[in-house]
């Protein structure tokens, strides 16, 4: 928090504590006049960027080539999420785009949308070595960043790509089968499981399940379009 908003908080702290010692418990305040008082605090794509530096705060620092931030659409109303950079976007220094990546840009595709509009990131920023599983110390290293990336990018829906992302985001460890094409909340967000591209390589008869799930992120975007 910065001195400004420290020196608010305390000051209405103050002021809700004499209130209190008047006999007053409640206070109803509209949401317009608590944006005037406060202003958002969600930091820039460019600063969380800026934050993250040559990031050293885990081990996969050691074998990395490059940090994948994630790319795309500042605003996006839609997110994908999957797990962490492989080979080429180690060297690409872009998310998704190796083999899995071209099959997630259809994926994108197949809802009449480009990669552009919307946003792509990973739990965690650096490739681990030989593409093993992202280890506790390292999601819990870059959570953070993920967290702030949502809170400025404020999308409307989140896509998890995968068990890792799915897991991650909803503080779970129930599968990745039992998750999948349902939808869950986070804090105001509507968050859709599915499954990882790279897994749908492997067991392309998936891949329809995959299809119901975008259809059904297709039918929020259209209302989504609608309400604005
Ligand atoms: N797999 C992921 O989870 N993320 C990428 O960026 C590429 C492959």
């Amino acid at each position: 928090m910065d001195q400004k908003v420290q020196e608010i908080v305390a000051d209405l702290k103050a002021y809700l504590e004499y209130l209190k010692g008047m006999g007053i418990e409640t206070l109803r305040v509209t949401e317009e006049k608590v944006e005037k008082v406060i202003p958002s605090e969600a930091p820039t794509l460019e600063e969380i960027r800026r934050e993250l530096g040559d990031c050293k705060r885990c081990k996969l620092h050691r074998t990395r080539s490059t940090i994948v931030f994630g790319e795309g659409n500042k605003k996006a109303k839609l997110m994908f999420i999957g797990e962490g950079p492989g080979y080429d976007e180690d060297v690409q220094g872009r998310p998704f785009v190796g083999k899995a990546g071209q099959l997630l840009t259809k994926i994108i595709q197949s809802i009449h949308l480009e990669r552009e509009e919307v946003y792509i990131t990973n739990i965690i920023k650096c490739r681990p070595p030989q593409n093993r599983n992202p280890e506790p110390d390292e999601i819990q290293s870059c959570h953070p960043f993920l967290e702030k990336q949502i809170q400025s990018i404020q999308p409307k829906m989140i896509c998890a790509l995968g068990t890792f992302a799915a897991q991650t985001l909803l503080s779970t460890d129930a599968k990745i089968t039992s998750l999948r094409g349902r939808v869950f909340e986070l804090g105001g967000i509507k968050v859709l499981p599915t499954y990882h591209p790279a897994y749908l390589l492997r067991n392309p008869e998936r891949k329809r399940e995959v299809w119901e799930d975008m259809k059904q992120i297709s039918a929020w975007m259209a209302e989504e379009d609608g309400g604005d």
